[in-house]
């Protein structure tokens, strides 16, 4: 081992992990890095971990001398020294040596220069240092811009490549450029540090709240896999670890660079990938463990939740279309949240010509189903030519006289849903008629649960009946706005269409 470490390493790697050590408390262990510093310190950094992959994954080879060359770029603000070390060993003992251009770590502005300044004396190893905290979306770009190779390689500060995960990734980009790839990310534990094998049927998914989850691939997808080598394809990747070709990452737009600190931009880029004509999949026979942990050890300055609404919702407002009302309806909070210009990347999907969200469920993810088995829909109220909506700027903020324009499809204010056909409703706004007197006018008002004054059925095929009062919408065209009158399915200002935006 020492042999090794003088070679590769031309440092005293005990010192300098030492430098950091943290008391063998078991408290304090996770104070700094939300993982057991202590288990992560003892291992040797060129600790052999177990073969995860497929039998199947064995017999395979790979011409070296015709697979491209690749930089490694590993973001890291205040990673632990053992596990950033760890990382960087792992990717160059276990990768043949050509196929590496570099390793460019970008330090973003983390407490100690010297984290990153050490380990620069290590071959190959390149490091770039942001003088103020960029978060890992810029930090990535940078370190992107800075490569050398063709094929950029991403991956945490946290990680441990596997035996043989460099060629399956970079052959499956060289044969295909517009294919993006993901190994199967291993598990290290947090606390003990011990590498566990990660099922190979997963693949990346979400939920409306825009949250990423793991999934099995689906019965269908698994019966058509006859070989359980083959690449998996997959709505959405991790985030952390993919290999994608220079040329294409820059192409399609590298990253949004206003994104920041973290999370979002492996929605963005996933989005991306799909909708402007590349693929995304996990390569079963590439593995790399990854120190997943319950929370995130480092600030935020703007919070948490706050950074990760904004990124969210450029991700929602750029590439989701009508969609993105199920992303608010899911997470209302989100609508509050300022999220600054997106006008470049809505420029960048035009020039890219990039399909609308639609495509993506319909074609990559049809497995997300819309909520509540789309009883929650879109539409617009309708009658005629003339459409129901609320005002652009209300009057005061707690109600809201509706009104009547031509419709368009672009006009959020025209957007209603009607869910479990009991509430008409504009987000968290709801149709309200105060009393059961005929004229009385209609308003929207914060929805109240199971208020009765908000409840509406549909009546016959064309009309609206208010609950309370038993008498109908109408359009009728007195000085009082919209109101509630006696049902009458002769009236053709009592005639309303629920037209579906999507479906
Ligand atoms: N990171 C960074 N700057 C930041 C936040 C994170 O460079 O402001 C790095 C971090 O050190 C890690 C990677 O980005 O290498 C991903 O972050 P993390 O591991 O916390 O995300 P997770 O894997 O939990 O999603
Ligand atoms: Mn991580």
């Amino acid at each position: 081992m020492i042999d090794f470490y003088q070679v590769l390493i031309p440092f005293d790697v005990e010192e300098y992990i030492s430098v950091k050590a943290v008391p063998n408390d078991a408290k304090d262990a996770y104070s700094r890095h939300a993982f057991n510093q202590v288990s992560s310190d003892a291992l040797p950094v060129n600790r052999e971990v177990p073969d995860s992959r497929n039998e199947g994954c064995h017999a395979k080879r790979y011409d070296v001398s015709r697979l491209p060359v690749t930089s490694v770029i590993i973001t890291f603000h205040n990673e632990a020294r053992s596990t950033l070390l760890r990382t960087v060993v792992s990717v160059l003992s276990r990768s043949p040596p050509e196929l590496i251009q570099e390793i460019i770590l970008v330090d973003d502005c983390s407490d100690d220069p010297l984290d990153g300044e050490t380990i620069a004396t290590i071959p190959k190893v390149k490091l770039l240092r942001n003088p103020r905290r960029e978060g890992l979306i810029r930090s990535r770009v940078r370190g992107a811009d800075a490569a050398e190779a063709g094929i950029l390689t991403f991956l945490d500060s946290h990680c441990e490549a596997n035996i043989g995960w460099l060629q399956p990734l970079l052959a499956r980009v060289s044969q295909e450029p517009q294919v993006v790839v993901s190994p199967i990310i291993d598990v290290i534990n947090s606390s003990t540090f011990k590498y566990f094998s990660a099922m190979e049927d997963l693949r990346g998914g979400f939920s409306w709240s825009l949250t990423f989850k793991w999934e099995h691939i689906s019965s269908h997808v698994k019966a058509e896999r006859t070989d359980a080598t083959e690449p998996i394809k997959t709505p959405m990747i991790a985030g952390g670890l993919f290999v994608i070709d220079k040329i294409w990452f820059n192409k399609l737009g590298k990253y949004d660079t206003q994104m920041e600190i973290w999370g979002g931009e492996n929605f963005d880029l996933s989005f991306r990938v799909w909708q402007c004509g590349g693929k995304l999949e996990i390569i079963p026979c590439s593995r790399v463990g990854h120190v997943f942990r319950k929370k995130h050890p480092y600030t935020f300055p703007e919070g948490n939740a706050n950074t990760y609404m904004r990124n969210i919702r450029r991700v929602a407002e750029v590439w989701m279309d009508e969609y993105k009302q199920y992303f608010y309806e899911a997470r209302p909070k989100a609508k509050k949240r300022s999220f600054g210009d997106i006008s470049q990347r809505l420029q960048l999907r035009e020039s890219l010509q990039c399909q609308p969200f639609k495509w993506y469920l319909e074609n990559i993810y049809p497995e997300l189903k819309l909520p509540n088995n789309g009883a929650m829909q879109y539409g617009h109220l309708q009658q005629g030519s003339v459409c129901l909506g609320s005002p652009v700027s209300p009057a005061t903020l707690f109600a809201w006289e509706p009104n009547i324009a031509p419709c368009s499809s672009s006009e959020k204010v025209q957007t209603w849903t009607f869910p479990k056909e009991e509430t008409l409703q504009q987000q968290s706004m709801c149709l309200t008629a105060s009393s059961s007197i005929p004229g009385t006018p209609v308003y929207l008002t914060e929805c109240l649960d199971k208020d009765v004054k908000q409840r509406w059925t549909r009546w016959g095929s064309t009309g609206f009946k208010h609950v309370l009062s038993g008498l109908c919408l109408d359009n009728q065209k007195t000085n009082r706005g919209i109101v509630i009158s006696p049902c009458n399915d002769k009236e053709p200002s009592q005639l309303w269409e629920f037209k579906l935006l999507v479906n």
